[in-house]
């Protein structure tokens, strides 16, 4: 039965998409550190389905890094099973092990003093890959993270940001194609904007990729946003809730969860529902280089104020007014502006409505695969998700005395 069922060997597990995710299934894990009365994960069991985002949230120190890392053997168990997919891995070889999981943690834990390749070509090198198809494997993951190849394939960590160093991790994890990724807090260290981009992007990763990741936050929001069922454990690693984010966020299944939840269930809601669900609208367009006078009657016709001019790849660089239009009388020459406020279709209302709210235009530009515009979001369109959800929500809950 298990030939069947694929255990990756060096050899087939390198093709993109080629290698998807694998079922977890840990069976009475318990682990005692020595010296402590209380086991830090007192027997758990969990499944994790095959190809799902399984989110493990609780507080400090109930146990969630301790519960990741036996799956890797990072950590022994005390007893206990684990299973990808079919295989008992307690008794596999723990440095093979890893070599066939993908682990990201905190600040990317990149080695400063190799580059970014050789940081991704680690696992690929350690398996025994010839220099050809690691060098192509390591451009091939840039691309994927959205990283120009030749621009920082020979950079060292210190010279790129906080969340460029996170999506190194990210590659590097990714580099030999492992059916399942453990991810321990891997976005805790990066401004709130940075987060929601590599949010984004896992997501987007995701949909090609359907590795089955098991991903720890302390952050309910971030739950919410990327799985597909959240686990939310308390001390010991003890499974209060096991579903997914709709059915949580609709009937919390104790005081202790429903902490977690906190207050506005209906507002959190906005982060269930993503901007390709809703309806887009076209904002005046025009090219870089192209016809200024087109454009402004094209702005006219459709009574707007702004024109958003994309590069020749379909990419917005920024609004531009019709005023400033009509007084340079040519699109060229017009540069990319740094912080021009855009969401992705992956993004949640939530992440749309924050752009917004920071930008001047009363709608927020939606960019889909490879960058290029897709259309915009209005704020009206978030208003009536937000009044579709709460009268929703409150058919669905029992009116309370
Ligand atoms: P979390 O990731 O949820 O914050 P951890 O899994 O790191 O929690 O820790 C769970 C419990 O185990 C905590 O009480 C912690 O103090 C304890 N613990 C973690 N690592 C060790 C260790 N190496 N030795 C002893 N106790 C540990
Ligand atoms: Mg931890």
């Amino acid at each position: 039965m298990s030939e069947t069922t694929q255990p990756s060997t060096p050899e087939t597990d390198s093709e993109p998409g080629r290698s998807f995710g694998q079922r977890i299934l840990l069976e009475n894990v318990t682990k005692r550190y020595g010296g402590q009365a209380d086991a830090a994960v007192d027997d758990v069991t969990i499944e994790i389905p095959a190809g799902e985002i399984v989110m493990l949230v609780g507080p400090s120190g109930c146990g969630k890094t301790t519960t990741m890392k036996m799956i890797n053997r990072l950590i022994e168990p005390t007893s206990g099973k684990i299973f990808i997919g079919d295989e008992d891995v307690t008794h596999r070889n723990a440095d093979d092990l890893r070599r066939h999981i993908g682990y990201v943690i905190q600040g990317a834990g990149l080695f400063p003093h190799y580059t970014v390749a050789e940081n991704i070509a680690i696992v690929p090198r350690l398996l025994g890959w010839k220099k050809d198809r690691i060098a192509a494997r390591v451009d091939e993951l840039l691309e994927l993270v959205n990283l120009e190849p030749a621009q920082y394939r020979d950079r060292y960590p210190r010279e790129l940001s906080g969340g460029q160093q996170q999506r190194i991790g990210v590659a590097r994890a990714l580099a030999a194609d492992p059916p399942v990724l453990l991810m321990d807090e891997p976005f805790g260290a990066v401004d709130p904007i940075t987060r929601q981009r590599l949010q984004d992007e896992l997501l987007r990763l995701q949909e090609e990729l359907r590795k089955t990741i098991v991903f720890v936050t302390h952050d309910f929001d971030e739950a919410v946003k990327l799985g597909d069922r959240i686990a939310i454990l308390d001390v010991g690693s003890r499974i209060v809730q096991y579903d997914t984010p709709e059915a949580i966020l609709a009937a919390p299944a104790s005081d202790f969860v429903e902490g977690f939840v906190g207050h506005g269930a209906a507002l959190k809601q906005l982060t269930l529902t993503r901007v390709r669900d809703v309806e887009l609208h076209e904002a005046a367009v025009a090219q870089v280089g192209g016809d200024a006078t087109a454009a402004i009657q094209d702005a006219r016709a459709k009574g707007r104020e702004w024109v958003i001019v994309l590069d020749d790849q379909q990419r917005p660089q920024r609004w531009v007014s019709v005023k400033e239009l009509e007084r340079a009388g040519s699109l060229t020459g017009i540069s990319r502006d740094r912080d021009l406020e855009v969401v992705s279709t992956a993004s949640t209302l939530n992440d749309a409505l924050d752009e917004m709210l920071t930008s001047s235009h009363g709608v927020v530009v939606v960019t889909g695969r490879r960058n290029s515009y897709q259309g915009v979001v209005r704020v009206e369109t978030i208003m009536q998700a937000m009044q579709q959800i709460s009268s929703a929500a409150a058919e669905a809950r029992p009116v309370e005395p």
